[in-house]
């Protein structure tokens, strides 16, 4: 048997590890988690914290706290934790040891070497770094290899065809771009850019903002100052802008948050996800010209790219997908978890360097679009059937995404809900595949809002729900079989398709081409038998030809079969 090989990617906020097994990648859980916080720290009583534990007392313990160490790799500097001070090198090896220690922990024996990820703008003096800290962490790094080329390895593990493809990469704290060329044999980055001080804590950072701002506007106290409570505040955020994702609204909820005039100050705030968009929209012009900059630093235009990869937490937020789609013209492709493609691309690379057979990534994915229909503009006229895409396809199931509507009119009682499969930005061009309706909607104005939710499972089966958002008054169906519905589906709508056409054939032959072949096969005929027919016979041979013409002249069918039977029956009886 081979050495075992893992793939690590050692992130500024986030680590993972994997592993190939039986020819798939695999991610190892870290304190049973895939995901590993690249933080170390030391307790109070001088224990070593790494990942999750270091994170939880960062807020309150940031001097003996160390994050975003890749950030300082090969620089020159030492890092204080406590009374002690590190060097970069030896804070990562800190990461690397625990991801070694759980590899080793879920494959029950010793692991000696790994492939370790770096960003492609990473100097020599950084690549050099890491491998000082894969060593001092026990590893020999066999390779370190680029992150979008990593990303890209994930999606396509058995490359057949040469690609372009940009990868797009927005991380916690890091954002890159790169452009890679993928080949049968190398993959090279062509181009990268990006921002180090760019990601999703930005995005977070907005939202604390804007929460601080509510506290002093609506309670008349600033929580800036109160570390315990800023803390709460940072992390409460955080999965508001997760929920964000999925939903069009987030909650914040905060009980004795902080203490006013002795009584406590508790957080209520709802943030709906229009307002959240228009916080973090500069941060994502800023990633779309760093596109462009790549683009050009590859000397490729929009149109020279073949696909799209979505690598890095952040980049679930909805407007980064739909901002890039509007961007570059095609959907990114997103199937694989943009958290742990690199760590999967790393041990793809750590597979194929140690001689095992490898394939892609395995992942759970809808092959269908899934959406509602709503009133909107379509081709810049209000359509009430415009078509509203909840799920995506190609997003990795199960899913559940949310999505607000508002009632038409005042006083409206009830909604139907459609729910269709397809593509067409026309609902009644997709397939219909189940419908419901809610009633008993509040006596209110126009504007009352209805959350929809489309939930599909890992065996396809579809739930959606309609809920008004004021009184939780709520509606569902039940789709069974949703993804493979719309094959057979597809298939019935095909062969009706083609029904209607062969049958639209037949009666084209019949009633018009055909019955007009046979007419004028039938004057040949007439006009044969004038020669030899007697006067009184020719007569009526030229004037039921006469009629006939007429009649195939005006194209009246009922005209048509009449002269022609008529003339049938004249040359059957002169025949015989
Ligand atoms: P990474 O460094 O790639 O692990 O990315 C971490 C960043 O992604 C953090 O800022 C997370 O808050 C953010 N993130 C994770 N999941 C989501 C999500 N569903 N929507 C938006 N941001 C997310």
């Amino acid at each position: 048997m081979s050495d075992i090989i893992i793939g690590i990617d050692l992130g500024t906020t986030n680590s993972e590890v994997a592993v190939v097994k039986d020819g798939r990648p695999q991610i190892i859980e870290v304190d049973d988690a895939k995901i590993l916080p690249s933080m170390v720290g030391l307790a109070d009583d001088g224990s070593l914290l790494v990942g999750r534990a270091a994170r939880n007392q960062y807020v309150l313990y940031p001097e003996r706290t160390v994050r975003s160490v890749k950030r300082k790799m090969g620089e020159d500097v030492s890092l204080d934790m406590g009374e002690q001070s590190y060097r970069p090198q030896e804070i990562s090896a800190l990461i690397l040891e625990r991801l070694k220690r759980a590899a080793e922990e879920h494959l029950g024996e010793s692991v000696a070497k790994a492939v370790i990820t770096v960003p492609a703008y990473f100097s020599d003096a950084q690549r050099q770094a890491t491998r000082d800290a894969g060593q001092l962490a026990g590893l020999e790094v066999v390779r370190i290899i680029n992150e979008p080329t990593a990303a890209a390895l994930a999606y396509e593990a058995d490359h057949t065809t040469a690609k372009t493809i940009l990868v797009y990469d927005l991380g916690g704290g890091t954002f890159d771009v790169s452009v890679v060329r993928l080949s049968q044999d190398v993959t090279e980055v062509l181009a990268s850019h990006g921002n180090n001080h760019l990601g999703g804590d930005d995005f977070d950072a907005k939202l604390v903002a804007h929460v601080v701002e509510h506290l002093k506007q609506s309670k008349g106290v600033d929580p800036s100052d109160a570390r315990a409570a800023m803390a709460r505040i940072v992390r409460a955020c955080e999965d508001a802008k997760i929920a964000l994702s999925d939903a069009p609204y987030a909650h914040i909820e905060e009980e004795y948050l902080l203490e006013k005039d002795g009584g406590p100050v508790n957080l209520s705030l709802e943030i709906d996800r229009e307002t959240y968009e228009d916080m973090i929209a500069g941060y994502i012009d800023e990633t779309l010209e760093a596109v462009h900059i790549a683009l050009k630093g590859a000397s490729l235009a929009v149109s020279d790219i073949d696909e799209v990869l979505l690598v890095g937490g952040a980049t679930r937020t909805p407007l980064i997908q739909q901002r890039l789609e509007e961007t570059l013209g095609m959907q990114p492709r997103s199937e694989v978890d943009p958290d742990l493609c690199v760590a999967a691309g790393a041990a793809i690379q750590a597979a194929v360097i140690a001689g095992d057979q490898v394939s892609g990534v395995l992942v759970d994915i809808t092959p269908y679009t899934f959406g509602t229909s709503a009133m909107s503009i379509l081709n810049g006229e209000p359509y009430p059937y415009t078509y509203v895409p909840l799920i995506r396809k190609n997003t990795p199931i199960p899913v559940t995404k949310t999505e607000a509507f508002e009632t038409l009119y005042d006083s409206q009682e009830a909604i139907d809900v459609k729910v269709y499969q397809g593509e067409d930005a026309d609902a009644l061009n997709n397939t219909e595949i189940g419908s419901f309706r809610i009633e008993g909607l509040r006596d209110v104005a126009a504007g009352n809002i209805i959350l929809t939710t489309f939930s599909l499972d890992l065996n396809g089966i579809l739930q959606v729900t309609a809920r008004e958002k004021s009184t939780g008054l709520e509606q569902r169906i039940t789709i069974d079989n949703a993804t493979s519905r719309f094959e057979t589906q597809e298939l019935d709508a095909a062969r009706e398709r083609l029904s209607t056409l062969i049958e639209g054939e037949a009666r084209d032959v019949t009633a018009e081409h055909r019955g007009s072949v046979q007419a004028k096969a039938l004057i040949e005929k007439a006009e044969r038998l004038m020669d030899t027919a007697s006067a009184e016979d020719k007569e009526d041979l030229v004037d039921m030809t006469e009629t006939l013409r007429d009649a195939l002249d005006s194209g009246d069918t009922g005209a048509i079969d009449e002269a022609t039977s008529a003339l049938t029956d004249l040359i059957y009886y002169l025949e015989t």
